[in-house]
């Protein structure tokens, strides 16, 4: 019979999730399941981006609970840790409470090493399924007849079935002119490279390190760069000037409206409804008549200091009720947003999202005392900059940039932390650029790629289905939108892995 062979491109999480569960799924029935390959390809050699560094002070910005690699369910979580019994001893503070836990992401990759194993453990003993891994990027892919080619500087491969698990792409320049300038870091990961560029200037006071943005990676890389002994200053510069919402250290359930909505079987979702509906519920979660604007504009018109004090008092008092409720809420998103008209969709990423994030992607409230003792030894400024590119000018040596206040402020070093893209249209990303030409996959407007929800298969530029051809991870913000969590993806992971599965076994019964 002939063998199936499936390829994975990209071992980050999501990766390591689509394996872990065909493993799972293939090695549970070797009947129905016989003649498999997996290739997995991915030129680095890590758990993917956010899991790579070896940084104490970058945490986990979502709660460990949510960290297991079978969605809802944390005993898989437990039986890492009871086998690893220094796992237990070396992150205890975190561990013994998982609804309070934030630990180092590094803790992480030890996990997905770990599930790594145990699905390889399951390959072992199933006698005609096999898997290989290449150190090696994927540059382009073709289709022929029912069959993908995939190329690498080594020579081309046949697949049945693809699984594009690429994760983020490379974070966009906004300010073009900046690239290639040899103070400027167009991405801050890997933080080992950013460490070895600023060098010794680490160590010398007078350093200003300029940082664009003041979201999430803002603060991985003040507190980064901290934990190294950074003597000199930190400023933050972003259009809103404010930092993310600090987390509820507290967790509860809440039965949500949105729940229904989501496994509705209605084919279209107005906005205006699901925003009037999380309005309401967050009503009564806090038990009290909200004043929606005033909320906002507080946040607005207090400064990025007095908000993360008032967060800090928050968090440490009751913690945050709307939390808990956006962390119940996120997983009915995706099949919520995916029948939400695209002009409704587009209008909330440009006037709602950033507030959106600013509430969901909220920062632990470990790194928020740490970043409000940086605010008050003077380390660390948080500044808002005009839209107007030219607020920066570059000289030879320094980057200078011109606050709201029209204050020059002079930065040996400037970061770009606006975070990952999403922007197929403008990537140097090399595969996803050959995808395009040989239209084999095209561009969401709402970000990302477009797939079909129900399968993960991508689309074309016309609209058709590349069979076979599956997609999970952030990319599929355009149709899925709650897309760039650890949780998202594992549980895209397994639904896919239960697709792909029922095709092979399928494809048997038809001969
Ligand atoms: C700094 C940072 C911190 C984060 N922290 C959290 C967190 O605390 N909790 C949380 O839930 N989420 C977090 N996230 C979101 C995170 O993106 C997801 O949790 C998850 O790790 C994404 O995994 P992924 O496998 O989809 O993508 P990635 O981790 O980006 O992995 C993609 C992999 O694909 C490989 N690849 C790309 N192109 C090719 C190619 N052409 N050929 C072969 N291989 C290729 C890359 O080398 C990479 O290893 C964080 C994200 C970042 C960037």
């Amino acid at each position: 019979m002939k063998t199936k062979k499936i390829a994975i491109i990209g071992k980050g999480a999501s990766g390591r999730a689509i394996f872990y569960h065909l493993a799972k799924i293939i090695s549970s029935n070797t009947k129905k399941y016989s003649n498999i390959q997996i290739d997995v390809y991915d030129p680095r050699e890590n758990s993917g981006v956010a899991y790579s560094t070896d940084i104490e002070s970058h945490i986990l910005n979502m709660n460990l609970s949510s960290m297991t690699i079978e969605p809802d369910d944390t005993s898989h979580f437990n039986s890492f840790i009871q086998s690893n019994p220094e796992v237990l001893v070396n992150y205890s503070e975190y561990l013994d409470n998982y609804n309070d836990g934030n630990p180092p992401r590094k803790l992480i990759r030890q996990y997905l090493d770990f599930v790594m194993k145990e699905a390889l453990a399951l390959e072992k003993l199933h006698p005609s399924f096999s898997t290989t891994f290449f150190n090696k990027e994927v540059e382009n892919i073709t289709r022929h007849g029912n069959q993908y080619h995939v190329h690498t500087n080594n020579g081309v491969a046949e697949y049945d079935h693809i699984v594009l698990s690429i994760g983020n792409l490379e974070p966009k320049d906004h300010y073009k002119d900046l690239v290639g300038h040899e103070r400027y870091f167009s991405n801050p990961w890997p933080f080992s490279r950013l460490l070895d560029g600023i060098g010794s200037s680490l160590t010398n006071d007078k350093t200003v390190i300029g940082v664009l943005g003041s979201s999430l990676t803002a603060i991985d890389i003040a507190v980064g760069l901290k934990e190294k002994d950074y003597k000199g200053k930190v400023l933050f510069f972003s259009r809103s000037g404010l930092l993310p919402s600090i987390q509820s250290p507290r967790r509860s359930y809440y039965e949500s409206k949105l729940k229904h909505l989501s496994h509705s079987n209605k084919s279209s979702i107005k906005l205006e409804e699901v925003i009037n509906l999380i309005k309401s519920e967050l009503q009564e979660v806090e038990r009290k008549r909200i004043d929606f604007n005033s909320i906002f504009n507080e946040r607005y018109v207090r400064s990025a200091r007095e908000n993360l004090e008032h967060d800090i008092r928050g968090a440490n008092l009751d913690g945050f009720k709307y939390q808990d409720y956006f962390f119940n809420i996120s997983k009915y998103l995706p099949a919520i947003w995916e029948r939400i008209d695209i002009d409704d969709k587009l209008n909330f990423l440009a006037n709602n999202m950033s507030l959106w994030s600013t509430y969901r992607s909220a920062m632990p409230l470990q790194n928020a005392k740490r970043i409000n003792s940086l605010i008050q030894s003077g380390e660390l400024q948080i500044h808002k900059i005009a839209k107007d590119r030219k607020s920066i000018t570059i000289t030879d040596r320094a980057i200078s940039v011109k606050n709201s206040e029209n204050e020059i402020l002079e930065c040996d070093y400037t970061i770009n932390a606006t975070g990952t893209s999403l922007d197929t249209k403008s990537t140097k990303n090399r595969l996803l650029k050959n995808l395009i030409q040989n239209d084999l996959i095209d561009h969401h407007p709402a970000g990302g790629l477009h797939i079909n929800p129900r399968t993960f298969e991508v689309l074309n530029s016309k609209g058709n289905v590349s069979n076979n051809l599956f997609l999970i991870g952030s990319l599929t913000r355009g149709n899925l939108f709650y897309t760039n969590a650890y949780e998202a993806n594992v549980s895209q992971a397994k639904n896919l892995s239960k697709i792909i599965s029922n095709l092979i076994i399928k494809k048997d019964e038809s001969r």
